[in-house]
């Protein structure tokens, strides 16, 4: 019978109290700053940067019961901890659940990919200018 090597979950993170913890396997490579308005209100920040990861490289290590979901008018969800209101994560209204997007400012590990993109930067913050090369859309990635 073949053995299955243990999966390594190299990444890991968690929230501002600590209660709630993560690790994940392997981070997609898109990666975009979204300067959508409910990312800054949801992030109290000029904008917010989420990592992507299979559901499988993804998988909370502790306190997830401590996770609280805002499930927005447009069907967004996104999930908080109870205890100190860090922004954990974001799913996209009519997601399948196959992949996890996380709040990159939780992480604690390096990684080797850096943020490609500036999306959704019609509705950017008027006092927030960008001041790096990175291509720039109005709406969602290459729209
Ligand atoms: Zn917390
Ligand atoms: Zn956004």
């Amino acid at each position: 019978m073949a053995e299955h090597p243990e999966k390594s979950f190299p990444y890991h993170g968690g929230c501002l109290c600590g209660a709630v913890r993560y690790e994940v396997a392997e981070i997609e490579p898109a990666m975009g700053h979204c300067h959508c308005s409910m990312c800054r209100k949801f992030h109290g920040a000029a904008f917010a940067t989420f990592g992507e990861a299979k559901a499988e490289n993804f998988r909370w290590t502790a306190g997830e019961h401590l996770l609280k979901a805002y499930i927005a008018p447009n069907g967004t969800t996104r999930q908080f901890c109870s205890q100190c209101g860090s922004s954990m994560t974001f799913e996209p209204s009519g997601s399948d659940g196959s992949l996890v997007e996380f709040a990159l400012g939780t992480l604690e590990s390096d990684i080797p990919q850096r943020p490609d993109v500036h999306i959704y930067t019609a509705y950017k913050a008027d006092w927030y200018e960008i001041t790096d090369e990175l291509p720039q859309f109005g709406e969602g990635r290459n729209k």
